[in-house]
């Protein structure tokens, strides 16, 4: 960074895109980095997440591999390629498996991954209680507005706040385009996490195949479908059993609801009453469901306006059918951090590198976001090409993730730095 003192960079949001990013730039001396986060804590969810190929490699480009590696988990040999295997909601039956060579199905607590990055951040980056509310751009400097009434100035700011960012309204209003609201999907999934013991036991009872529990399982049916994961080194199973009615066109979620609250495991076993007995004895063995409305985003316009760039859910957020959304914010950050990490970044460039990120990300991102929504259609037989057709619909799954999980981040890096005009030093 060729000026006098430090880029001073605040990223609002301290999810998993944020502290992430946070993580790789405050390593270096030429920036000043601060993470405002709105809650009094980091804090994730009681759930599994997984990661793809792409992601496992952003995570490993961000620093962040051998404490991933610490808390992940893989699936047992001789199917450590598998990501998941396909099979009928009906009776279980084995259509396909998809396979990620090296990868598999890569998993973690939700809550041990974020406190991995979070315990090493450097004292001093987070605060906490910091409501981002207003932005303010003027020339070359930024004012952050809080909602405890205090600001703070920066010359770049990264909005990381999630689906309900506030910092996407003022790149929006800057891009001259309409704020863009989350909408529902239609679908809303059961959640729940399983000691691995006690669904042995009841697989036992039945005479169900073991193979379900340590293998990770996509149950398949007609406006439903249903996950499973190992997390925890294998003590927890990691379900969620989405269900989705698509009765009309425009699915509204009242806007006076909570996205998620507690539900009754009657109400779960209703929804899936006429399943496998592999799928019951799974949803039986889960007593107190939390239940997801399910929203995404429409693709954005842009995710940049001047000095203010949008990662993570605050840009892309995306239905959850590719196990793609929180990797996704990590192509964001390992991108954002090797752009700015770069000692050719003049403080006067920071709106053509941010543009440069834009230009790279965007495509990709929406195209994860799309497919997503895509996937939910295929996995609840509601797509016309393959509903009828089970070899297909095997086939189909069997090779669909291969473009996300094979994509090459270090040929987006250099994309945008031929961009920058930076490449000869490369
Ligand atoms: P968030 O995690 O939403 O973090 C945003 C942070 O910003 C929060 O801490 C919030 O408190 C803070 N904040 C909000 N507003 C403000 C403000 N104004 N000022 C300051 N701070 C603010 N993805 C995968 O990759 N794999 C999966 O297997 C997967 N499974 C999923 C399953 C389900 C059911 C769902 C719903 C999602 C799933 N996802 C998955 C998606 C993934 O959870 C998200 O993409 C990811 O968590 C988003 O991370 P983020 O850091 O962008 O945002």
């Amino acid at each position: 960074m060729q000026s006098k003192s430090p880029l001073r960079i605040a990223i609002v949001g301290g999810g998993i895109a944020g502290v992430a990013l946070a993580l790789d730039l405050c390593r270096h001396a030429h920036l000043q980095v601060q993470l405002f986060e709105s809650a009094a804590a980091f804090g994730e969810v009681g759930a599994g997440v997984s990661f793809g190929a792409n992601a496992v490699r952003a995570i490993a480009g961000l620093g962040l591999g051998e404490p991933y590696r610490q808390i992940a988990d893989q699936t047992p040999a001789p199917w450590q390629d598998v990501w998941f295997e396909w099979r009928r909601g009906v009776d279980a039956g084995y259509l396909s498996a998809s396979v990620a060579p090296g990868v598999g199905q890569s998993s973690v607590h939700r809550a041990d991954f974020l406190d991995a990055l979070a315990s090493r951040l450097p004292d001093g980056i987070a605060c906490f209680g910091k409501r981002a509310v207003q932005v303010t751009q003027q020339a070359e400097r930024l004012q952050i507005r809080f909602s405890d009434g205090t600001e703070h100035e920066c010359d770049l700011l990264i909005g990381a706040d999630g689906i309900k960012s506030s910092i996407r309204d003022h790149v929006l209003q800057g891009l001259g385009q309409p704020p863009a609201a989350p909408q529902f999907s239609g679908t809303c999934a059961y959640r729940g996490l399983i000691d691995s013991e006690i669904l042995r036991g009841a697989y036992r009872e039945r005479g169900l195949d073991e193979h379900l529990i340590d293998v990770p399982q996509m149950y398949l049916g007609l406006d439903a479908h249903i996950l499973t994961f190992p997390v925890k080194h294998g003590r927890l199973i990691n379900v969620v059993a989405f269900t989705t009615d698509r009765s009309r066109p425009d699915p509204q979620w009242p806007a006076d609801q909570p996205w998620v609250r507690q539900a009754s495991q009657a109400e779960m076993l209703d929804a899936f009453s006429g399943w496998s007995e592999a799928a019951q004895v799974l949803l039986e063995c889960i007593p107190t469901p939390s239940l997801w409305a399910l929203h995404d985003l429409a693709e954005l316009p842009g995710y940049v306006h001047g000095r203010v760039a949008l990662i993570g859910d605050a840009a892309h957020a995306m239905l959850p059918h590719q196990g793609a959304g929180a990797g996704q914010g990590l192509e964001d950050a390992w991108l954002l951090a090797r752009l700015l990490g770069d000692p050719q970044l003049l403080d006067a460039e920071v709106p053509l590198m941010l543009a440069a990120y834009d230009a790279v990300r965007r495509p990709r991102a929406c195209q994860v976001q799309r497919t997503s929504r895509q996937a939910g259609e295929l996995y609840e037989l509601r797509d016309p090409a393959t509903a009828a057709d089970q070899a297909r619909l095997g086939q189909t799954l069997a090779q669909r993730f291969d473009w996300l999980w094979n994509h090459d981040l270090a040929a987006d890096l250099q994309q945008a730095r031929r961009r920058l005009g930076w490449l000869q030093t490369a």
